[in-house]
């Protein structure tokens, strides 16, 4: 089931629909990690011990995500930038009254806007790099050459089949597209 609201100024023009899905809880609380959801009370002791949230305007915190996850605001929730700001320092969990795995819920919640097609382009493109070479971030030839240079022994051999493997039986091959790119 799912219910329509209104935000914006209060014309009519202005208005924007916003989807709510009360049934979104019971999705969240189903999954590994989600299932204290319910317990926020909305104190915001996560937020203001929260490393991010002190540091950016763009991060509003903890409190603030799961009081989207509890009210069902899908869309605006998962396709939202703030979900991938968190640094997994584990803080909101620790300092929760009543406790509530925020760190936990996040990750639920970043899973659900993946499955749902919403992947931010710096970690597509760090599954493109492990498609394509096996490593996280491609090693330019200059530093390849630098390495040389220092005496370092080369880097080891990819075996590219087990990767494949690998990304297949998690998922991450949905989220890499590789696509052709000039050598650096
Ligand atoms: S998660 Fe815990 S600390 Fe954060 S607002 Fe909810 S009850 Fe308060
Ligand atoms: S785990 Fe994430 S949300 Fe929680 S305090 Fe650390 S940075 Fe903030």
């Amino acid at each position: 089931m799912t219910e329509e609201a209104t935000e914006g100024k209060a014309t009519s023009s202005h208005r924007r629909p916003i989807r709510v899905d009360p049934t979104f809880k019971h999705e969240v609380l189903s999954e590994p990690g989600g299932e204290s959801l319910q317990q926020c009370f909305q104190c915001g002791t996560c937020t203001a011990g929260c490393i991010i949230a002190e540091h950016s305007d763009d991060y509003k915190g903890p409190r603030k995500i799961i009081r989207m996850a509890q009210l069902g605001l899908v869309d605006e929730l998962l396709s939202s930038p703030e979900l991938w700001f968190c640094a997994t320092c584990y803080s909101c969990t620790e300092v929760c009254p009543q406790g509530v795995a925020a760190k936990d819920i996040i990750r639920v919640l970043q899973n659900l806007a993946v499955k749902k097609g919403y992947v931010p382009q710096g970690y597509q493109k760090i599954a493109e790099n492990i498609m394509k070479t096996g490593w996280a971030q491609k090693t330019s030839k200059f530093k390849l050459k630098k390495r040389e240079k220092q005496g370092l022994p080369p880097l080891p051999e990819t075996n590219l089949e087990e990767v494949e493997k690998l990304m297949k039986v998690t998922g991450l091959d949905d989220i890499a597209e590789p696509k052709e790119e000039e050598e650096d």
